[in-house]
């Protein structure tokens, strides 16, 4: 298969799709090594599957070749299932990881353990020069921890503890976060409707 653009800029999302896509025989680059312009894609859609496919169109009308992106976020049950589409911007315009992390453990404060249940989501979807699309749901149960612990991943990493697992994201090794993780699940989907479809 060709080389794949990349539409995200998160280096942490991109890392992980390089790593379970190599499994798959592709070769995903980040839009920056494909030379494409820096622009920012207002994410204005009410689903990560909106998102997802807008990010994946617009990357690709702009360098030509097979774009491939990423729209995802952490769904918590206590908050109604916020901050959902949202994550990335939850703690405001001036927000970071951490801001957000912080204000996610505030909203959580006082809820106990059975009721910090929570999942990961991502929806990957493709873009093909030839006007096909594809997308790709998949997610991971957890929940939402008392504190931040370890320091790998990124994100919500250190806040997230994937069912059956005692620990968090951030303190798993990236091939044991990658072979669980809601991104790898929708990219192992994204590789099955990729054969199915023939594109
Ligand atoms: P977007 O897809 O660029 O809109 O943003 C996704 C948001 O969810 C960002 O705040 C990410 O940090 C967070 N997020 C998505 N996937 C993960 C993950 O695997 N670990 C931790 N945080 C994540």
């Amino acid at each position: 298969m060709e080389t794949i653009i990349a539409a995200s800029q998160n280096r942490g999302k991109i890392k992980e799709m390089e790593a379970i896509t190599k499994e798959f025989g592709m070769q995903i680059i980040s839009r920056g090594e494909a030379g494409v312009a820096d622009i920012d894609i207002t994410e204005d859609g009410a689903t990560f599957e909106e998102n997802s496919l807008k990010k994946a169109r617009e990357i690709m009308k702009l360098c030509g070749k097979a774009t491939i992106a990423d729209d995802s976020g952490v769904e918590v049950d206590a908050l109604g299932g916020e901050p959902g589409i949202f994550s990335a911007r939850y703690a405001g315009a001036e927000c970071d990881d951490k801001k957000n992390r912080d204000k996610l453990l505030k909203e959580m404060e006082g809820v106990p353990l059975e009721k910090r249940t929570a999942r990961f989501v991502s929806v990957i979807s493709m873009a093909f020069p030839s006007g096909s699309e594809i997308t790709a749901r998949g997610e991971c149960e957890g929940h939402i921890a008392f504190e931040e612990r370890g320091a790998g991943g990124f994100g919500y990493d250190s806040l997230f503890i994937p069912i059956g697992h005692g620990k968090t994201f951030a303190e798993l090794k990236p091939e044991e976060k990658n072979a669980i993780s809601h991104r790898a699940n929708a990219l192992k989907l994204l590789r099955v409707n990729l054969e199915r479809q023939n594109v």
